[in-house]
């Protein structure tokens, strides 16, 4: 399966998803800062590809791609600059 060309953000709050539950790394229970892989024009309902700040990383079946499509079309309409600092981003957050 090829890696898709996402956007990396560590997302400072804890994630709640649809029906409540905070997601969590599944190997260290970790709730924030939580890096989920972002992708603008992936709007599948397949697992995130999230990591922790420990460097554990795993596929989150209850957040869907769409989800992170979501959230990176409403930062980019927030803050419309910050597109322009994508490439940065993803050098400072990449690689987890
Ligand atoms: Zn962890």
């Amino acid at each position: 399966m090829p890696t898709p060309a996402v956007l990396r953000w560590p997302i400072p709050e804890p994630i709640r998803c649809a029906d409540g539950h905070i997601i969590a790394c599944p190997t260290c229970g970790d709730t924030v800062r939580l890096v989920l892989g972002m992708d603008l024009d992936d709007a599948s309902d397949a697992p995130s590809a999230m990591s922790c700040p420990a460097g554990h990383a795993w596929f989150e079946e209850r957040l869907p791609r769409h989800w992170g499509a979501l959230l990176l079309a409403e930062l980019l309409d927030a803050e419309p600059g910050i597109f322009a600092r994508l490439e940065d981003l993803q050098h400072v957050h990449g690689g987890a």
